[in-house]
């Protein structure tokens, strides 16, 4: 293949310039442009799909150029994450030697291809001069309550041994290893993204015409917001315990013959104290969270759940209503408890068939009428009947009816619910960024302070996965001391995911 000489170009362009007196770059410094295309992972070689990528950065920034802009055109590499540390894995070297050596080789691929970037600008996320910024950046949301730390079931890659983001699991499988992903409880780092969750659905207004409306309508079905009411259904047992329960379809509240509870909720733990049905519901919970999410939700599978022996109160005919764990209610779905309206719902209703439960027909079509025995669930809006003081109303306001009644009685309110997720960022990983934080045993969990950064990650780790982090197995990175008490104290071992540092 002959190389393109693009210095020879270069030096044609420059005679017309100086012939034709075209501005040139820098001819007025104070017109600036900043151009920044997304920095490639380097693991492995780069593909057509890297130079299409940046070419289209290059052409703006050269038009920007002869437009006398003073241009700023940097490069940098996404060079910490999981792809580097599994072919290091594979390899059996060091990730930062992979890293590097592959970085080398891509930057002579994009020399080749002729791009224009200030190399003297060039950043590496995986060095210690940049995941400052990253721990600094941290701290911040720390500070600010944006960063915290729970329990939480997530989503765990066996072959992996690592927790995966919902992003990086493609068909309930490890996008990476292409193995099924289950779920492990763990103490985890979160960034509170759903704080921004209306200010991200309005904002997408602003796209309207920039962007295709297919993609503006996939970010609207990411965060999901929908808007309904959040109902209390009293534990028999103990009228201190509520089941909650999110609903769209408050008017279908007459058709409740069950609740199903997801199995990841805590609050089974208390439902099933003292039920005869303990250990079969124990048995099915950790059957379940071995399925992976895709397969729990798809409408093809057949239900499975299981009684818990107890009931639940309905708000408003004082009604017992079994009490199930099914793993067809996803925890994050709503409260991660449904309210079971199989004639109105066709989940429910399937689940009610498999388990031989009632199912009470309370909407009918607006022009016919609708028989008790029913194929499959009636999930369209009509009139509501046998639903005491609100039948014969449509059932369209029969929701906001209904909520004026819960809120009266104390048991419900008008709620909105978002599918966004604030998203998990720690990984029981060895190559990332390091946490900023300090588990001290008298002050808890203590941010580093910022003159200490950065917290550099240790060269020397046993980073072949062993299902917690590799940090912890190095003695001298883990023990520190309290910045606020002086005592001893004990580093976080995580580190962040990648796309943190990006
Ligand atoms: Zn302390």
């Amino acid at each position: 293949m002959r190389e393109y000489n693009f210095y020879e170009v270069e030096k044609k362009w420059q005679k017309i310039w100086e012939e034709e007196k075209i501005l040139r770059a820098g001819d007025f410094p104070e017109k600036k442009f900043y151009v920044l295309v997304m920095f490639p992972y380097p693991s492995g070689d780069l593909h057509m799909g890297h130079c299409r990528n940046y070419v289209i950065g290059d052409v703006i920034a050269r038009k920007k150029k002869m437009e006398g802009y003073d241009v700023l055109h940097p490069f940098g590499w996404d060079s910490f994450g999981l792809p580097a540390e599994n072919a290091a894995i594979r390899r059996k070297i060091h990730p930062r030697e992979w890293t590097f050596k592959n970085i080398e080789e891509s930057r002579e691929d994009i020399k080749k291809m002729g791009i224009l970037y200030d190399w003297d600008r060039e950043i590496f996320t995986c060095k210690p001069d940049y995941y400052k910024w990253t721990q600094w950046l941290f701290l911040l949301l720390f500070k600010r309550k944006l960063a915290y730390r729970k329990k939480a079931f997530v989503n765990f890659c066996p072959s992996c041994k690592t927790v995966l983001a919902n992003e990086q699991i493609a068909h309930g499988r490890c996008e990476r290893c292409g193995k099924e992903v289950t779920k492990k409880e763990l103490e985890q780092w979160f960034f509170k993204i759903t704080d921004y969750a209306e200010r991200l659905l309005k904002d997408l207004e602003k796209l309207e015409g920039k962007w295709p409306e297919r993609v503006i309508e996939m970010q609207r079905n990411w965060i999901g917001k929908s808007e309904g009411v959040e109902i209390d259904f009293i534990f028999e047992e103990n009228k201190d315990i509520k089941l909650k329960v999110f609903t769209t379809r408050a008017d279908t509240i007459y058709g409740v013959t069950f609740l199903t509870i997801s199995p990841e909720n805590e609050i089974i733990k208390e439902i099933i104290k003292n039920s005869e049905y303990k250990n079969e519901v124990l048995r099915y919970i950790e059957r379940s969270l071995k399925i992976s999410e895709i397969e729990r939700a798809s409408i093809l599978r057949e239900k499975t759940g299981v009684f818990t022996g107890k009931y639940a109160i309905h708000p408003f005919t004082g009604e017992k209503l079994p009490i199930f764990v099914g793993d067809y209610v996803l925890a994050h779905y709503g409260t991660g408890i449904v309210m079971g309206v199989p004639g109105h719902d066709q989940r429910d209703f399937e689940f009610a068939r498999k388990m031989n439960l009632k199912i009470k027909i309370v909407i009918k079509p607006f022009d016919s009428e609708i028989g008790e025995e029913i194929e499959r669930a009636y999930e369209e809006y009509g009139i509501m009947i046998n639903s005491g003081e609100f039948t014969g109303l449509d059932s369209k306001n029969g929701i906001e009816k209904v909520c004026e009644k819960l809120e009266k009685m104390g048991l419900g309110r008008k709620s909105i619910s978002f599918r966004l997720r604030d998203w998990l960022i720690s990984r029981q990983r060895y190559w990332g960024a390091p946490i900023p934080i300090i588990h001290c045993e008298n002050c808890g969990i203590v941010p580093v302070n910022e003159k200490d950064l950065p917290v550099l990650l240790p060269e020397k780790v046993d980073y072949i996965p062993k299902g917690r982090s590799p940090l912890e197995t190095n003695e001298e990175f883990m023990n520190t001391t309290c910045p606020k008490c002086k005592n001893k104290a004990k580093r976080d071992p995580d580190t962040m995911d990648t796309f943190v540092d990006s």
